[in-house]
């Protein structure tokens, strides 16, 4: 069997030509969704991950504007960024891109960007209210997934579901959002012991850990629906030849590979879907970001 393939970026795509009209009323109302972002210190991946959201703003005709800051910020500085955000009318959502450096108390900062600006879903009001099945802002990926699973035809209720990984981002709110979609829910981490026997139990596996090419066949009931939301840079050339076989030109010319957590070779022979890396949840996680953005201008 060869898995198929769940095209995140297709679904992206459909999730975000949506939001169009509701951005046509919004403007016809006079008003334009705004996205404010935080950008702390140079790392790479973060301004990658920050022109991707603010080209996806340029593409819907969202408002955005980032503020950097150098790497030595202070915990106030960067707090005093997001108390400027919560109080501007025009600015409907916060993003504060993480990881923030090391000395800036990051959970402090999560906590003071006003909840109901809150896009990510990492404030503790809108954690809270996700737990109780109210959800107002859900975190991106997870509720990225979950669409994709229900545009996917993927049934939740009354089947097994296992999530590995227990990040506050990723693998919590998802075993929480697959726990109300009425399936049973695992969640595996890094001291679940015999790994494999684990997630084998599992219709539907959503590995979130930042191994590359951790979950292998051997952890995979066949036919189960896998997700991989691992993205791991991979600079190793034995190791990319070992991950992405079929990718040998795009190493040469990038000199590295971005890869799942999930073993693609091995796992598209036993899975029954299985969501790609790139062009799987990554997309999704920018398109729910537009989506939570317009609902926060909605809701003002
Ligand atoms: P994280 O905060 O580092 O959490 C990783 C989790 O995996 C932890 O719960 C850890 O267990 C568990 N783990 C680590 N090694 C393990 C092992 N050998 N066996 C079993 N469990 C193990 O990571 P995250 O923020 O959730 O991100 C996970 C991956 O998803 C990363 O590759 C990240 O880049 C990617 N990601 C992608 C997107 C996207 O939009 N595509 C969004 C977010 C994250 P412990 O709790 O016991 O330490």
């Amino acid at each position: 069997m060869t898995a198929r393939v769940l095209d995140g970026a297709a679904t992206a795509r459909a999730i975000r030509e949506e939001l169009r009209p509701r951005v046509a009323a919004l403007a016809a109302r006079g008003r334009r969704p705004g996205l404010g972002v935080l950008l702390v210190g140079d790392d790479p991946a973060s301004a990658v991950y920050v022109r991707s959201k603010t080209k996806a703003c340029d593409d819907l005709g969202l408002h955005h504007e980032t503020v950097r800051l150098p790497a030595a910020a202070t915990t106030a500085e960067v707090a005093a960024v997001v108390e400027a955000y919560n109080t501007r009318p025009e600015i409907h959502g916060i993003l504060v891109q993480t990881p923030l450096p090391s000395p800036v108390d990051t959970a402090r900062v999560l906590r003071l960007v006003d909840p109901a600006k809150d896009v990510d879903g990492f404030h503790p009001e809108n954690v809270g209210l996700l737990v109780q099945k109210r959800p107002r802002f859900v975190a991106c990926t997870p509720a990225g997934i979950m669409e994709l699973l229900a545009r996917e035809g993927v049934v939740l209720s009354g089947r097994r579901a296992v999530v590995l990984g227990r990040s506050d981002i990723v693998g919590k709110p998802m075993a929480l959002l697959l726990m109300h979609a009425d399936a049973t829910v695992t969640v595996a981490h890094s001291k679940t012991p015999d790994l494999a026997a684990v997630t084998r139990e599992a219709d539907v596996l959503v590995a979130a850990v930042g191994r590359a090419g951790l979950v292998r066949a051997e952890h995979v009931k066949a036919g189960a629906v896998v997700i991989d939301v691992g993205m791991n840079r991979v600079a190793d050339a034995a190791a990319a030849a070992e991950l992405g076989p079929e990718r040998g030109e795009e190493f040469a010319r990038k000199g590295y590979l971005l890869v799942g957590d999930v073993h693609a070779p091995s796992v598209r022979e036993r899975a029954g879907a299985l969501t790609p890396v790139p062009g799987g949840v990554g997309p999704l996680t920018i398109a729910m970001l537009m989506s939570n953005t317009v609902a926060s201008a909605e809701r003002c």
